[in-house]
Formats: structure tokens, sequence, C-alpha cells
């Protein structure tokens, strides 16, 4: 990871989940192989929520290490641990030669918008994890950021405050939440550029396959929904294939206008199934 930050590549990369059941991991290794020859810069292993996924995390990201051609990314949340809990894990990812980690403060479990409630030894924002992580060993640190704001942020000012304080605490990158503006993104760029920090903020992109889907995700995430896409989805919602096209069309118009205003990289979220996020990389990629 931090090769690409230094050469300052354009990197194409892409995120999964730890399976649940044989199926799930049957699909998520088909998944990855696919990916895999698309030669992406890394992939990613999200952390469930309340730790929940804890082992499985750890599991699949050490097999991508040693399995697979992939440089990944594991995903860890503060959500439930103690201090000593996560550093329990950031040594288990040192452990299986894994030195990219994803530093997030998570969501409370069960009710995503509920009231967050920091572990009693634990942390209490995503920075202070980053700071742990970077104590423990010569990680490479990323960070989320939120081009529609996070949902608790008061503004987008405090907002950027936020995601500033995350890279002066050490953060080598940050990675976005979906969104479907481009505007939004470079005026969150702007904002973090105008208090003076260069670090690469790398847009999180999410082709909708599904109108439900999608619209539950940005209920959860914060990310604004623009109506006539919603308009254009609800209209085609009898008929996969065509929202399926939509969300690609959509997803790729995005991916070049963000390359084309400056973007570091492309982060696919593929929720286990490449074929959507390989369809609209391949595209942008020829294309350039
Ligand atoms: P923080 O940076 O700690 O921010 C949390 C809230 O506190 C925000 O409202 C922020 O504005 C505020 N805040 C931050 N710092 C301060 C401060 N110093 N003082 C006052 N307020 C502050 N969730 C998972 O459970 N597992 C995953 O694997 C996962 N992967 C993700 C990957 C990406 C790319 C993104 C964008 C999100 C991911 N999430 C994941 C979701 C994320 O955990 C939630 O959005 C969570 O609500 C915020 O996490 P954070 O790391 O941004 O928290």
């Amino acid at each position: 990871m931090r090769d690409f930050l230094d050469a300052g590549e354009i990197s194409y990369s892409f995120e999964f989940f730890p399976p649940k059941t044989a199926d799930g991991e049957r699909a998520l290794w088909r998944a990855l192989r696919e990916i895999e020859a698309l030669h992406p810069s890394f992939v990613s292993v999200t952390y469930g929520a309340g730790g929940s996924t804890r082992d499985g995390t750890i599991r699949v990201t050490e097999q991508i290490a040693t399995d697979t051609t992939l440089t990944p990314i594991g995903h860890l949340t503060a959500v439930n641990h103690s201090v000593a809990e996560l550093r329990q894990v950031i040594g288990n990812y040192a452990g299986a030669g894994v030195c990219n980690v994803m530093a997030l403060r998570g969501d409370p479990p069960g009710n995503p918008q509920g009231e967050w409630v920091a572990h009693p030894e634990g942390l209490r924002y995503s920075s202070e994890l980053v700071e742990l992580v970077k104590s423990l060993g010569d990680f490479c640190v990323g960070v989320a950021a939120f081009p529609d704001k996070h949902p608790r942020s008061p503004d987008l000012e405090s907002d950027a405050d936020f995601l500033v304080g995350k890279f002066n605490a050490g953060a080598d990158y940050a990675i976005t939440q979906f969104f479907f503006g481009a505007d939004n993104y470079f005026r969150l760029v702007e904002r973090v550029r105008a208090r003076g920090c260069e670090a690469p903020i790398i847009p999180g992109i999410m082709p909708v396959t599904n109108v439900a889907q999608i619209e539950r995700m940005a209920l959860l995430s914060g990310a604004d929904l623009p109506t006539d896409l919603v308009t254009r989805l609800r209209a085609a919602a009898d008929d996969p294939a065509a929202v399926r096209a939509i969300g690609i069309e959509v997803a790729v118009d995005l991916s070049e206008r963000l390359l084309a205003g400056g973007a570091p990289g492309l982060h696919f979220i593929t929720l286990n199934r490449s074929s959507a996020t390989r369809e609209v990389c391949q595209t942008v990629r020829a294309r350039r």
C-alpha cells in the first residue's frame, strides 16, 4: 500500500467482507480470484459490527496475504474492544504479515444509529486507534472519510476538522464512504487541503445493483441518494438487468469525473460479488 502512495500511482482497489456461511466463503473466493486477475492495488476486508467478525476478518485477511498475489488491508474497529484486545488484534495482523490496517471507530452494535458508548477500557475515536496502531509497528494506516458528512458530525467544517485530526494522529490516507455526487468529494478534498493537509483521499464507489439495498445502506451511512437517480432506479425496479445497467453507467460516470478531477484512485465496494465492480473498473481503465 505504501508503495502506491509513495509512487503517486492511481490505485484501483476492492472491498470485501468476511462471509458467515460455506456458500458465502465460496462466493468470496470466487470474487477474489476474479479480482486478482485485474491486478488491483490492494483489497480490503471489513470488520463486522461489534467486533462480530474478528476471527473471520483476521483469517480472510491472512489467507489473502498467504494464498494470493493480492495486498490485503485488514479493517479494525474500536467497538466493544478494550485497548488490550485491540493490541491483540493488531498483533495478530502483524503476525500474519499484514502491515496495512484501516483504523475505524465503528458504529454501536445492534442499532447503528443508537448512542455510541465506548468500551470502559477502550477508545472513543478512530484517531486514538490510529495512534495505537502506529505505536505498535510499521503499519500503513487508513481512515474513513465522508463526502456527504458523517451522520453524527455537526457540520461539514467540523467533519473536515475530525478527518484532519486523524491524519495528524498518523493516518497515511483515507478511503471515503460511498457517495454519488462528485462535487461533494471535491469539496471535502478542498476543505482538507485548506487545513494544510495533503494526504490522499481515495473515493469509495458502489455500483447500485438493487434499489431497496442502496436505499437502506444510504440511510445507515448518511450518503445522499440523488432524487433523479432514485426516480430512474424505481422506474426500472422490476427489471434487474436494467437496474444493474443504470448502476454501472452511473458508477462509470462518477469514477471518470473523480479521476479527471484528480482523485488518487478508486475503491470499489463489491459486497462480495465482483461482476458489477469489475465491469466498472475495466471500463474506466480501458478508456484511460
Ligand atoms: P471517528 O473518526 O471516530 O468518528 C466518529 C464520529 O465522531 C464522527 O461523527 C466524527 O465526526 C466524530 N469525531 C471524530 N473525532 C472527534 C473528536 N476528536 N471530537 C469529537 N468528535 C469527533 N464500520 C465497521 O463496523 N467495520 C468496517 O470494516 C468499516 N469499514 C469502513 C470503511 C470505510 C471506507 C468507511 C468510510 C466506513 C467504514 N465503516 C466500517 C463505518 C464506520 O465505522 C462508521 O461510519 C463509524 O460511524 C465512524 O467511524 P470513523 O472511523 O469515521 O469514526
